[in-house]
């Protein structure tokens, strides 16, 4: 029996609910070039204890994402949420180290890593998949530094192609699904459309006229809190967010 059984909604249960909505709003407004692409919430769940996750996963929650090493490491062996969420879908979403590849291939139920930003990377995880002997292809994604600030991290867009190439041509353990940005935070929308998301989609042109793909079979992984619905009518398959589901997050400041 699952721990909030009998009990009231739980908060938790109650703001994803309320994103649910605003995400199938959103999904109303888009133009209809997007009707066929599905929107994929991503929870990330960081800071935050494997209490709130199985909260979540209780709601109907399966794709979680976390973007420190060490606190996906410990979530993902964690016996209770494990035996609680079986069918959980974790995605990495924070920035990866070479050195830090082995700690993160070998977590269980891990689904995909959104944060491949160099072919030595690249090529990093495809040999550590190899040796975890999964049956399936590791998802990835591309991520892409659209806001051109030095401390971001990312591929620059104009060499996102190279990188994608490569993938598909060099790495048969890794399954490439598309191209993410995290973009400039708090970015003002009554400024306009948000630089970052038409960058990525700029982006997306240019892999797909380079590679002779389809666009819409490469997805985008675009928008958080406080801009998700723009991103999905933007086109974004992939959605990350944090704070609107769980609530604000604290950081130690010692
Ligand atoms: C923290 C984080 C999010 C979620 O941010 P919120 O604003 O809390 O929704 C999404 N993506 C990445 C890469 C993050 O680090």
């Amino acid at each position: 029996m699952s721990r909030s059984a009998g009990k009231a909604m739980s908060e938790i249960a109650k703001n994803l609910s309320k994103v649910r909505d605003r995400i199938a709003h959103a999904i109303k407004n888009r133009p209809i070039c997007y009707d066929s692409v599905n929107v994929r919430l991503v929870a990330v769940g960081k800071t935050k204890p494997s209490s709130q996750i199985q909260d979540a996963y209780n709601a109907g929650q399966r794709n979680f994402g976390e973007n420190y090493v060490n606190e996906l490491v410990e979530k993902s062996r964690d016996d209770v949420l494990n035996e609680a969420c079986p069918d959980i879908k974790w995605h990495f979403i924070g920035h990866l180290q070479s050195n830090k590849v082995n700690k993160i291939t070998t977590i269980p139920n891990l689904y995909m890593i959104e944060t491949i930003d160099s072919e030595k990377l690249a090529n990093a995880v495809n040999k550590s998949w190899q040796r975890v002997e999964a049956k399936d292809a590791l998802n990835v994604m591309v991520q892409v530094n659209t806001s051109g600030e030095d401390q971001k991290s990312g591929i620059n867009p104009s060499e996102a192609h190279k990188l994608v190439d490569h993938i598909r041509q060099n790495c048969p353990s890794l399954m490439f699904k598309g191209l993410m940005t995290i973009g400039a935070m708090n970015y003002d929308l009554t400024l306009g459309p948000n630089p970052d998301f038409q960058q990525l989609i700029q982006c997306r042109k240019n892999v797909a006229e380079k590679l002779g793909l389809n666009e819409l079979d490469i997805e985008l992984s675009m928008g958080m809190s406080n801009d998700f619905e723009h991103a999905i009518e933007n086109g974004s398959s992939n959605i990350r967010v944090g704070s609107t589901i769980f609530g604000a997050r604290q950081y130690n400041t010692t």
